[in-house]
């Protein structure tokens, strides 16, 4: 999400006359897009935002800017105490940074804005960073308060944006070459909420589905209380809509679930992950999980090295529990020892590398399909891409180039990569 910020960001500073430059030594104008969803990079952005000074004291007409939900959430306080700062800017203005920008050369010091207004104007141009795969907002912010989460707090609440406005933006896409969207918000499934057209995140899929030109839809993130029958049927029979979902469990202990206050039981969410893999053939299925909650004992923690064995998820994102003030979370005794959480990290960590690989090699020697992404960075003679379950594949490209989409036989594979060669879609 913060990438596609910055695709807009970009954006409108090109607008502006603005280029982007590759070394922050060149910049007139440095914007920081800032992350505080886990400690680590909140003490990164205050480390970046401290180091900048020596530019600013260098050249005191360069405008340094704080963006993203660091600003968002502690905006005043960021400006109080970094002098250098020109302004800070809230998740949902990003329309207004050439404005503050402008401001700022004008020789404004210090500005701030924060309101986090529910309604949102889309940048109206993107720089994006690929030519072949775009992210597209379709609804921001989230209602659901998971006791652990800063997000509703930082990104506000749900607002979804009219479907005219998406299908517009797509279809100038798939114009201008791009053959996969990824549809993005803090809960894509509840998309449509408060609009006043009468749609569903599914009613959208078949919208977008409708796209000449347009390959590949991906979606992401998915809550598991709002994963619906009509959303896994529209995954099983909307052609372009890849068979690849991430959707958090989080943990495989009711007790920890309840205490994150994420609303569904670990039943419940195996029931989904039963329904997805029946209706839609080689869905991959990704998660979050956060070891070392409070309160989550070793035989919790067992529960979810259960869940791990029991659905065998193709990829996760493991991660530490970092208390986030300003959450109910955050209240509670962290009580989980730092080395047992690293213990359970590494636990997990070294078990889904084991599942992943053995998924993985599941495909070895079956046809796959492959959206090419041009050539990998590592070896300029071996192109890149990703099947449609979301593996990253390297081949040879042959007589095939940038954005078509093929046939892919994996020879060898890792929990990351499937290396094979190109076949006829
Ligand atoms: S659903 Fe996701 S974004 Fe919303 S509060 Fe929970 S973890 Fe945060």
């Amino acid at each position: 999400m913060n990438e596609l910020d910055s695709e807009a960001m970009a954006g409108a500073m090109s607008e502006l006359g603005y280029e982007m430059v590759s070394s922050e030594k060149d910049a007139d104008v440095i914007i920081l897009n800032t992350c505080t969803v886990r400690d680590l990079a909140e003490k990164k952005a205050l480390g970046k935002i401290g180091a900048l000074k020596k530019l600013k004291d260098a050249n005191r007409k360069l405008v340094i800017g704080v963006a993203g939900c660091l600003a968002q959430q502690r905006g005043e306080q960021l400006l109080k105490r970094f002098k250098h700062l020109d302004f800070a800017v809230g998740t949902r203005e990003i329309d207004e940074i050439p404005g503050l920008v402008a401001e700022a050369v004008a020789g404004r010091r210090q500005i701030s804005r924060l309101c986090g207004r529910r309604k949102i104007t889309e940048p109206a141009v993107y720089k994006r960073m690929h030519d072949v795969k775009a992210f597209i907002y379709v609804m921001r912010g989230c209602e659901n308060f998971c006791s652990y989460c800063i997000v509703p707090y930082v990104r506000g609440h749900e607002a979804s944006r009219p479907s005219f406005e998406i299908i517009d933006e797509i279809k100038k896409l798939a114009d201008a070459g791009y053959r996969e969207v990824c549809l993005l918000g803090q809960n894509v499934n509840s998309y449509g909420r408060g609009l006043d057209e009468k749609i569903d995140f599914t009613g959208l899929l078949e919208k977008i589905n409708k796209i000449g030109g347009l390959e590949r839809i991906r979606f992401m993130t998915s809550h598991p209380k709002d994963i619906s029958d009509r959303l896994i049927r529209a995954v099983a029979e909307l052609d372009k809509v890849c068979e690849s979902i991430h959707f958090p469990l989080q943990s495989g202990s009711d007790k920890i679930l309840k205490l994150m206050n994420r609303g569904y039981t670990y039943a419940d969410y195996l029931k989904i992950v039963d329904k997805l893999r029946k209706n839609v053939k080689d869905i991959a299925v990704s998660t979050d999980i956060i070891v070392g909650f409070p309160g989550e004992t070793e035989q919790d923690f067992r529960q979810t090295v259960k869940a791990f064995n029991e659905i065998e998820f193709n990829s996760s994102f493991i991660f530490k529990y970092s208390p986030r003030s300003g959450t109910k979370a955050a209240e509670l005794d962290d009580d989980v020892p730092f080395k047992a959480k690293l213990e359970r990290n590494r636990e997990l960590l070294d078990l889904q590398e084991e599942i992943s690989v053995r998924k993985n090699e599941k495909f070895v020697g079956k046809k796959l399909e492959v959206l090419i992404e041009g050539p990998s960075r590592k070896d300029k003679n071996i192109s890149t891409g990703r099947t449609r379950q979301n593996v990253i594949a390297l081949f040879e490209s042959g007589k095939h180039g940038k954005g078509d989409v093929a046939g892919f036989i994996p020879r060898l594979a890792s929990s990351s990569v499937l290396r094979g060669k190109l076949t006829d879609k």
